[in-house]
């Protein structure tokens, strides 16, 4: 699914408007980039978004912890799942001689194991997007424009 994203200049009013799935996921609509500069019109648009280093102990952990927890809890249930059809599951239809579901569940078992390690990396590793942001924020001075948030 595609992130649909839609904001306003506040000086001149024209849309910044987006289907970027690269856009960064404002969990709660509080992570990024604290200030916008048009790129229409050239001037700053300050925004209530904060940088996840400008985040107090608190905010670190509900906006960004929370949604790592929650990832890892997920990968954890597809690697569960992996095991259970692997171990339970497969072996169950290999005495009944079911050649096919045993391929079938074996596959399946090991890509959701797969899977599951992949989402803990990634989670563990934090979010990549929110890093290049950070970075093309302080490369550019002290803002983002819009043309590259949007
Ligand atoms: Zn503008």
């Amino acid at each position: 699914m595609a992130v649909y994203t839609t904001a306003k200049c506040g000086h001149c009013g024209i849309n910044w408007t987006t289907l970027n799935p690269n856009t960064p996921n404002t969990v709660f609509g509080k992570l990024g980039p604290p200030v916008i500069k048009c790129s229409t019109c050239y001037r700053d648009n300050k925004t209530n978004y904060k940088l996840i280093r400008d985040l107090n102990p608190l905010e670190k952990i509900l906006y960004v912890k929370v949604k790592n927890i929650f990832g890892i809890i997920l990968s954890l249930c597809f690697i569960a799942m992996g095991f259970y059809l692997g171990f339970v599951v497969t072996p169950g239809a290999k005495d009944e001689g079911i050649v096919p579901a045993v391929i079938l569940f074996s596959v399946f078992s090991v890509a959701f194991v797969v899977v599951g390690v992949i989402g803990i990396k990634n989670n563990v590793n934090g979010s990549s997007d929110f890093d290049f942001l950070e970075m093309k924020y302080d490369s550019n001075g002290g803002f983002l424009w819009s043309n590259e948030y949007y």
